[in-house]
């Protein structure tokens, strides 16, 4: 049985930063990172603008080197107001400190990095003469392309420091024996390690759920966010993206009070599809290339609901809404215009295709709210209204919106201060229920490497 000194379960941004800082700290250190997904360059999800889910047993989106980010836009958000709670856990500044020191690894992984988007007091003032909150962040945007080419460099980098990377290695359980941990993999095989990072994202939630479980580690309660995706021609937002890239913007919705979010925003892109185990739901990203730019730009509009009492199952609440709406869609993601929804009508076909908005993923024309709860359809559409008193033409009638998107942050495992749930085992990123971001969750593998090499 191989003997590690540091073993990493999962190798999206989080995992990526935690090895790469403690061979920085330790370059004799003996670490592995397992990984269920493909290497970078073998991963390839095959449905597209004319295909739909495949459902692949590993889910090309989610999972592989560079995580559930390798696809994503490549929005790194420099800073605490969103993407995560690490601001709150390890206080502004010490955040901020591991959030630059993210920005700067990456710095020097890319030959062309980008320069920084800032926030515009002008926007600012402009949403909230209408009741919305433009949240401020300085954003670096590597997009899809250039963002693969630095995470490649970045693996490439850990590979010649020395650490093991193993692709098509699913962490199954987790043992504890003789003061170290013993991990049983897939494809049979069992290692031990005297320390353990884990770093398994929002694909490995059931996981996380599992270990908590068996080593007795307190589950704090959590929200989630049911929402739609929303497509329209890019020229709406431009105002926007031109000058801050990516606009962010809360709403309190008049019928229920409630907090809605403008998020993910996506110019000249691409509305894609995500599998959680077998529940797809929309997400969305673009390219920097001029030429891989499409003429639509894609946000998700998310509703938060918060579970009190008794009932305290925000995610199996969710997934429940997102499979009734793949089963209403015949597998896929369901798409309907703004304008028949408001008109009490399904999209189908014929007036998905007369519109002036050209989808960019092939998804079932239907009619959302035969799933969609109530108070959360409700809520969208009044975020939508709202957003066109600053956006004029978000409400147009050939909008598209694609449900569901839903954002998972449940479980919350109690840790030491430190991200540590148990002696030895830390839990990092998006699956700790803390990060909800690239940026974050690489800064807390940072963190906890800094942690566990005694810096
Ligand atoms: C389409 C899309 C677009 C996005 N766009 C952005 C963006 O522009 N900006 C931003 O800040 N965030 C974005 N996000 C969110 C961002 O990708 C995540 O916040 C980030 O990837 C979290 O990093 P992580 O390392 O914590 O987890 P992940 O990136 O999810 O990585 C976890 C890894 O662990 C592996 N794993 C899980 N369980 C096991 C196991 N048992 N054994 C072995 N391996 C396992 C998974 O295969 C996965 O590769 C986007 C997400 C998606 C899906």
């Amino acid at each position: 049985m191989t003997n590690y000194d540091v073993a990493i379960i999962g190798g999206g941004i989080g995992g990526l930063m935690a090895a790469y800082q403690i061979m920085q700290n330790r370059p004799q250190s003996k670490v592995v990172i397992l990984e269920k997904g493909y290497e970078l360059e073998k991963r390839h999800c095959p449905a597209g603008k004319d295909k739909a889910c495949l459902h692949c047993k590993i889910c090309s989106i989610t999972s592989g080197y560079a995580g559930a980010g390798a696809f994503s836009d490549g929005k790194f958000n420099l800073g605490t107001t969103y993407g995560g709670n690490i601001g709150s856990e390890l206080g502004e500044d010490m955040a901020m400190e591991y959030i630059t020191r993210v920005d700067k690894i990456l710095e020097g992984f890319t030959p062309d990095y980008p320069p920084l988007y800032r926030s515009s007091e002008e926007l600012k003032l402009k949403c909230l003469q209408h009741n919305l909150r433009l949240l401020d962040m300085n954003v670096r945007h590597l997009g899809t392309d250039r963002n693969l080419r630095t995470m490649g460099a970045l693996i490439a980098h850990l590979k010649a420091a020395g650490t093991e990377m193993r692709t098509g290695a699913e962490c199954l359980d987790i043992d504890e024996k003789d003061g170290a941990y013993e991990l049983s993999l897939s494809p049979a095989e069992k290692i031990r390690t005297k320390c353990l990072v884990i770093a398994t994202g929002r694909s490995g939630a059931d996981f996380v759920k599992k270990t908590c479980q068996k080593f007795g580690v307190e589950m704090g309660a959590n929200s989630v966010d049911i929402g739609v995706r929303v497509e329209m021609k890019d020229i709406i937002w431009r105002e926007f993206s031109s000058q801050i890239y990516e606009p962010k913007i809360l709403y309190r919705t008049k019928t229920f009070e409630d907090r809605t979010r403008m998020f993910c925003f996506n110019q000249g892109g691409l509305v894609s599809a995500e599998n959680n185990h077998g529940v797809i739901t929309a997400n969305g990203h673009s390219f920097a290339d001029a030429d891989k730019k499409t003429e639509n730009c894609n946000f998700a509009i998310l509703s938060s609901i918060h579970f009190e009492g008794d009932f305290n199952k925000p995610t199996e609440y969710a997934e429940n809404i997102a499979r009734n709406m793949n089963f209403a869609a015949e597998g896929n993601i369901m798409v309907q215009r703004f304008g028949d929804l408001i008109r009490g009508r399904r999209t189908n076909a014929h007036r998905l295709q007369g519109g002036t908005v050209r989808p960019t993923m092939k998804a079932f024309p239907g009619d959302l709210s035969i799933v969609m709860p109530y108070r959360a359809l409700t809520n969208i559409i009044e975020t939508i209204y709202a957003l066109d008193a600053v956006a004029p033409g978000t409400a147009n009638d050939d909008t598209l919106l694609y449900g569901c998107e839903n954002k998972y942050y449940s479980l919350c495992p109690k840790h030491n201060g430190d991200f540590e749930i148990a002696d030895n085992m830390y839990l990092i990123g998006d699956g700790s229920g803390i990060t909800r971001g690239l940026s974050q969750s690489g800064a807390m593998g940072l963190y906890v490497a800094d942690r566990i090499t005694g810096r």
